[in-house]
């Protein structure tokens, strides 16, 4: 019963951590666009928090350099269990234009689980939100 109670209350109120671990900003600004009242993510209870500590999704954008790895698995282990991630964008995804760099390790998930792909260079707010919206009827199914 609180299983289900608490479940239910993350598939209504998702709190989201927005990383960035090596974006060149574009995919930022979209899922700033995303949050903002004409793409309103909030109808979905989605709201965005300052601290991994007090979040269920993370939300990431762009290829995981050298120099932010560790801190990209410090963060993913301060956030709370169960805990979920979406990649936003193609460098999130894959590294995409900048794979092979000498100082970039690749995509998320080369370094920590991955829930949700969400493509696009950068997605629009649209697909953000069907990516999000997809997330959580996941979670709702178990
Ligand atoms: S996917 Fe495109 S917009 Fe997003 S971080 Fe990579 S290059 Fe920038």
């Amino acid at each position: 019963m609180f299983d289900n109670l608490v479940k239910w209350s993350r598939v209504k109120s998702p709190w989201v951590y927005h990383l960035n671990s090596g974006s060149c900003n574009g995919c930022d600004i979209e899922i700033l666009a995303a949050l903002m009242p004409r793409f309103d993510a909030e109808r979905f209870g989605v709201k965005l928090q300052g601290t991994p500590r007090h979040a269920d999704v993370i939300v990431a954008t762009g290829p995981v350099t050298a120099q932010l790895k560790e801190r990209v698995i410090r963060i993913y282990e301060q956030v709370p269990e169960p805990k979920f991630v979406v990649a936003c964008g193609q460098c999130a995804i894959s590294g995409a234009i900048f794979e092979g760099a000498y100082a970039v390790e690749g995509g998320i998930d080369k370094v920590i689980p991955v829930n949700a792909y969400i493509p696009g260079c950068p997605p629009k707010p649209e697909a953000i939100l069907d990516g999000v919206v997809k997330l959580l009827n996941s979670i709702k199914e178990g």
